[in-house]
């Protein structure tokens, strides 16, 4: 089962994807933009090359918002049930930025970053062996992210 790909997909499974490769990253963004395109507490993002990224079923709609750095963000989600599923860069097109929670199996996030934690939610703890920054962290902006477009 090892090599087994990861499934991932809307909650309503009209729109389905597998992962050849394992994500790169783990981010766990708390940043304004993120809260708001997961309507949750922060967004988590996991980006992998492009060419592991498979589309199994399904077609997503697209939303796209300019970046602070002249690029523009290409995001996909479900028509019918709404949920984010995962990014495009349009500076950085070898790469896909995969919405964690969208996975099947559950994503662990012991060894993820947690950037822009100067927004975090009061009240939501942050395990006390979290890597944290304060803003965005310089890797995570060069692959993407939502991290420059914080308002
Ligand atoms: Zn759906
Ligand atoms: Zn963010």
């Amino acid at each position: 089962m090892k090599n087994q790909p990861k499934t991932g997909s809307c909650q309503c499974g009209a729109v389905r994807f597998e992962l050849h490769a394992d994500p790169v990253d783990v981010y766990c963004c708390h940043c304004l933009e993120c809260r708001k395109q997961s309507a949750s507490a922060f967004g988590i993002s996991m980006p992998l090359p492009a060419a592991a990224f498979n589309l199994l079923q399904g077609t997503p709609k697209k939303w796209s918002r300019p970046t602070n750095s002249g690029g523009e963000i290409d995001c996909y989600f479900c028509g019918t049930c709404g949920s984010r599923l995962w990014h495009e860069n349009s500076k950085r097109p070898d790469i896909r930025i995969i919405k964690g929670g969208a996975l099947d199996e559950g994503v662990s996030l012991e060894n993820a970053d947690h950037i822009w934690t100067c927004r975090t939610l009061p009240g939501l703890p942050v395990a006390s062996f979290a890597r944290t920054h304060d803003r965005g962290k310089d890797m995570a902006a060069d692959r993407e992210t939502d991290v420059d477009q914080d308002k």
